[in-house]
């Protein structure tokens, strides 16, 4: 275990120079006070839970204090946003402080987000609010433990500082940690400035520090866009088995390492809606949650055009096209498992389809369906879910269907189909309204909510006594709550 001043800081990034990211010194915030750690990524750090309550804790994450070898820096990056190309973006409100390595040797950037203003501000200030702050931090930590790649989240620190949002609100900062912060829009920024020698450096850092075994091919450049194309395909099929809905897959929010990135309006489905749109301010539903997918191949797309200079247009073509069926066998492969299948059959999608069907047309609980499938024998879990369908006649064949495909999988013992199954399926799930009770407990300064929320669903597979209400279905209010970019 490490004390904070330990951190052992090698700033591989700001070694690339100022074409790449600006200098700038975090701008503090009033009265910075701990909303809520995550132990488990302080101990990506090596650091001991105890030090979160230490007033140096609070004083580092709020701008206050620097470690000498931290190197503030805002990265430049540019990047399509809903469909159309924005020349510049950039770290607006947050700073890569530094990079630490752990005494495993595992690298981190540490990523302060609501750090005030830097070159790439635009209009804004600089700052994020306690809300989304929460929201991230929350999603972070549980997108982990149902094992989803993401970048992780080290802490809240909440403040006294007003910001402007729709109303008048509080700032906050949010330490976010990450093995990189490079995204699409990285190469997409040095691509449409013509700038290919930046382009090349910025390349041959992410396959240095990221993929070195990329070095080793023939073509490394192609060999990481691959590596980019089947991450991105497992992450999105793991996205889509849970029902997460990212809410802002725009390119400069998407990870170079596949990793969930930049969260803004994001929810997990309540109710299964394959039309679900989580971003208010999302008119058409171009991020709509069945939309993912489709969105993820054309924000690879748009990397591989960023890439021409480096990889032919017919190799690059050639490797997007591995995108779809990655990405199908990925969520075919979890949704088996979710369902407790052991094997495969030619018609397990076409089984899948129908159930998503008709869990659509009843509105029926996305997560708890999955979970109570699990709790049962399957003829006794179908009688049970029965109630929950509209469409009774219809979901009685699904049933029929179900049990016959789990008896051709041979007998099987039920604590064990229970204690498989409940691995995979989730019992607590980050739903909106639970997010907005923390939140609106932590707005007038009670932080025991967020603080317990994050501890269920940092085991979510666990039950967990005492904590039978965060496994409910959501309180009608809570399936219509309005989330939009605003943060
Ligand atoms: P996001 O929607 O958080 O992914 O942000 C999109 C872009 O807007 C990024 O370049 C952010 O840094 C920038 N941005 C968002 N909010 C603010 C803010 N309050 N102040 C400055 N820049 C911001
Ligand atoms: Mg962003």
């Amino acid at each position: 275990m490490k004390a904070l001043d330990e951190l052992t800081f090698d700033n591989r990034f700001d070694r690339l120079g100022d074409a790449f990211s600006a200098h700038v010194l975090p701008e503090p915030i009033d009265n910075p006070r701990l909303v809520v750690a995550s132990p488990a990524a302080m101990a990506l750090l090596d650091l001991d839970p105890s030090v979160a309550e230490t007033p140096e804790f609070a004083e580092l994450f709020s701008g206050h204090k620097l470690w000498a070898d931290a190197i503030p820096r805002a990265m430049v990056y540019s990047g399509h946003q809903f469909g159309s190309y924005n020349p510049q973006l950039g770290d607006g409100r947050g700073l890569l402080l530094g990079e630490v390595y752990n005494e495993a040797g595992e690298h981190w950037d540490l990523h302060l987000k609501g750090a005030g203003q830097t070159p790439f501000s635009r209009m804004g200030d600089g700052r994020a609010v306690l809300r989304s702050s929460i929201r991230e931090f929350l999603a972070s930590e549980a997108l982990n433990a149902l094992n989803i790649p993401t970048t992780r989240a080290l802490c809240v620190i909440g403040s006294d500082t007003p910001v402007w949002r729709e109303k008048q609100e509080r700032a906050a900062m949010i330490l976010r940690l990450a093995p990189s912060h490079v995204r699409f829009g990285h190469f997409e920024y040095f691509y449409y400035t013509k700038r290919p020698e930046q382009q090349k450096e910025l390349g041959d850092h992410v396959l240095a520090m990221h993929f070195p075994q990329c070095l080793e091919q023939p073509e490394p450049y192609l060999a990481m866009f691959r590596e980019v194309v089947e991450r991105n395909a497992e992450l999105i099929a793991k996205w889509q088995a849970y029902g997460f809905c990212h809410g802002v897959m725009n390119t400069d929010n998407m990870s170079i390492l596949g990793i969930t990135f930049d969260f803004g309006p994001f929810a997990f489905l309540d109710d299964f809606d394959a039309n679900f749109i989580c971003n208010h301010s999302d008119d058409q539903g171009r991020y709509s949650f069945s939309n993912q997918v489709p969105i993820g191949q054309w924000n690879l797309s748009a990397l591989a055009q960023a890439l021409t200079p480096f990889i032919s247009v017919e190799a690059l073509r050639e490797t997007l096209g591995l995108y779809l069926p990655l990405f199908q066998a990925h969520y075919l492969d979890l949704m088996r498992r979710r369902l407790g299948l052991t094997t495969a059959e030619d018609d397990d999608q076409k089984l899948l389809e129908s159930l998503l069907q008709l869990m659509q047309n009843s509105s029926v609980d996305y997560s708890l369906f999955f979970r109570r499938l699990g709790d049962q024998t399957p003829e006794q879990a179908i009688t049970r879910l029965r109630d929950d369908f509209v469409d009774l006649k219809g979901f009685d064949a699904w049933g029929e269907l179900y049990v016959a495909r789990v008896s051709r999988e041979g007998t099987l013992d039920q604590e064990q189909r229970r204690q498989r199954m409940h691995a995979v399926n989730p019992l607590y799930i980050l739903r909106n309204y639970l997010a907005q009770n923390a939140i609106d407990a932590a707005q007038n300064g009670d932080y025991s909510e967020v603080r317990r929320l994050h501890t269920v669903l940092s085991n979510p597979f666990e039950e967990q006594p005492g904590m039978e209400s965060y496994a409910e279905r959501p309180p009608e209010w809570g399936k219509h709550l309005e989330i939009s970019c605003s943060s």
